[in-house]
């Protein structure tokens, strides 16, 4: 039997062909020394969770995606932090989402190696990034956490009020917030620690997260501020989760 490590030896008819297609993505980034193997094992936890919501954007990602462009846009200083399973899987649509909020674009990897960090910042420029933080020598620090991931540049998590940060772990979310940052995350785990201590959690896949919230940045920046301060006061995240939580069992156990 062929193997499915190649995007290309995946047949276009096959039930689960998205997800393998992913999958293999992610392990050719791997090869390419743009993922610690802890980014495949997190995909794995991740590809779970997809399989629990039907694989598709519910109602309540909707709702988040719309807030988190809300906060977006009303942001002095709004920033994307990179990893490394953000870039693998959509290097282009975050980078073009960074361009149309005006935002700055910031690595940050758990598992930090020079290596890596060159990989990643040549995916970002190769697809068109006009500028990317996080390769400074004498980076600030972000309190409560230890390096490396306590990193953060001067001029962009540092002093960022509203962050972007798909994929992250409980403890530098948790540190973000008590720095005072509004929190926006993709998880497509409800139950995480970061899901549960972000500002807003998008529960669903990155790479359907991105390219729609690029959408609704657009929709909304012709809204003016008093209605996108409206969505973002009527957004309860604990509320967001709990509703998807009981959707995600309810569509298991057939009610
Ligand atoms: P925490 O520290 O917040 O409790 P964790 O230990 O699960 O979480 P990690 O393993 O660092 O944290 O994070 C990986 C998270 O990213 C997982 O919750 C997984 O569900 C999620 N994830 C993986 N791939 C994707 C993806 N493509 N889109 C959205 N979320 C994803």
């Amino acid at each position: 039997m062929m193997s499915y490590d190649k995007k290309d030896n995946i047949p276009p008819n096959h039930p689960r062909y998205e997800s393998l297609k992913l999958r293999a993505r992610m392990v050719e980034a791997y090869n390419a020394g743009l993922l610690a193997d802890s980014g495949l094992i997190a995909h794995g936890r991740g590809e779970a969770f997809d399989y629990l919501l039907g694989e598709k954007t519910t109602s309540m990602a909707k709702k988040a995606i719309e807030a988190a462009a809300a906060y977006l846009l009303l942001a002095q200083n709004p920033v994307i932090s990179v990893n490394g399973n953000t870039a693998a899987l959509i290097p282009q649509e975050i980078v073009e989402l960074a361009g149309v909020i005006g935002a700055k674009l910031e690595i940050n990897l758990f598992y930090r190696t020079p290596d890596r960090v060159k990989a990643i910042y040549k995916v970002l420029k190769d697809v068109g990034a006009e500028e990317v933080l996080g390769l400074e020598e004498n980076p600030e620090n972000i309190p409560g956490l230890r390096s490396p991931r306590s990193r953060a540049s001067k001029e962009g998590v540092y002093k960022a009020d509203v962050v972007l940060v798909p994929l992250e772990d409980g403890d530098r979310a948790e540190a973000l917030v008590s720095n005072g940052k509004k929190v926006l995350t993709v998880d497509l785990n409800p139950l995480s620690r970061t899901s549960k201590t972000a500002t807003v959690t998008i529960v669903d896949n990155l790479v359907r997260v991105i390219p729609y919230l690029e959408k609704e940045v657009i929709r909304l920046k012709k809204v003016d501020k008093s209605q996108l301060q409206e969505i973002v006061d009527s957004f309860q995240n604990q509320e967001n989760l709990q509703d998807t939580l009981k959707m995600m069992i309810q569509t298991y156990i057939g009610q």
